[in-house]
Formats: C-alpha cells, structure tokens, sequence
C-alpha cells in the first residue's frame, strides 16, 4: 500500500466518523506516518502543537489487508476525539458506534491474528519466574505456555506467562 492509499483510508475513515457525529479533531496531519521500528504495536496517536499525527506500523502498510489498515487508523482517529487519549468510556462508546455503523472491530488491543497478519517477530510468548525474574522465551506454544503452573522455575518460584502476540494500540 503507497502513502497516498493510506492516507486516503484515513480521510475515509475521518470523513465515516463524523457521518456519525463523532467529534474527530479537524487538525489531523492527512500524512499518515509510517514507523519503521516499533514492533509491538500497530498504531498511535501523537499531539503536537495542537496537531495530531497518526503513526501506523510500516509493518501493517505493507503486509495488511486495506480493512487492517483501517481499522488501525480508525482507532487511532478516535483518541484525537475530546476527552479519548486513553481507552476510557467515551472512547469506548465512539469505537461502539463506528463498530456498529461501519462494520469494524475496534477494540481496545488487537493483535496480529486479527488483522490477518503473520506473526514474524521470533518470540511469542515470555515465561517469567514471580521469584527471581528468569525470563524463558518461547517461540510457539507448548505445555509450558499453556500451563505455567504445572512448573517451577529452578529457583522453585511460581511461572507466569506473558503473550508477546498480544499488541497494545495507542
Ligand atoms: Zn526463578
Ligand atoms: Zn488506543
């Protein structure tokens, strides 16, 4: 997907909110900016001067359904909306209603599986000891992942698992 698509998408997904009333801020960058390091999530949303700029992983540009992108960027949309920097109710209660009237999933956290996009960051899943700390990577599921508390950690502290697939967005 070029630039030029993506910031389409996100004049698109602008132009589907405030349909709806919702009151996105009319100083949104239409450059959607692309980040090229952050692995760990898909989107995010950036006040500066009184403009916001959406980021989008470059990683999703390339690889993601249009519907994917989208749905990032509508997410992202709605945090420039007054009062939704954060996931609270009135953020909630906006991305019900594009849900509803547009047809998307946003949601809190999304993660790679639901936006139709292969996992290809090494490790997956992180087993951490409550004890000592000990962290064992782990690339794909086993008994481990699924049942930490069938094991020890050789300092014999408790095991706890921490879903790397799982990606907070902004
Ligand atoms: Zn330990
Ligand atoms: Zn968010």
């Amino acid at each position: 997907m070029t630039q030029r698509d993506i910031d389409q998408l996100l004049a698109a997904v602008l132009e589907q909110a405030r349909a709806l009333k919702i009151p996105v801020s009319p100083r949104v960058d239409p450059h959607v900016r692309l980040n090229r390091r952050a692995r760990n999530r898909f989107g995010c949303c950036i006040l500066r001067d009184g403009v916001y700029t959406i980021e989008l992983s470059a990683h999703l540009a390339e690889a993601g359904a249009p519907e994917a992108v989208s749905q990032v960027l509508a997410h992202e949309a709605l945090h420039t909306c007054y009062g939704c920097s954060n996931h609270g109710r009135r953020w909630r209660g906006y991305a019900d209603r594009m849900n509803a009237a547009w047809g998307y999933h946003i949601r809190r956290t999304d993660d790679f599986e639901r936006l139709g996009l292969a996992d290809d960051r090494p490790v997956r899943y992180v087993v951490v000891c409550q004890r000592c700390g000990r962290k064992i990577p782990r690339m794909k599921r086993s008994l481990l992942v699924d049942h930490p508390e069938r094991y020890r950690c050789k300092c014999g502290g408790a095991l706890r698992v921490e879903d790397a697939a799982q990606t907070a967005l902004f």
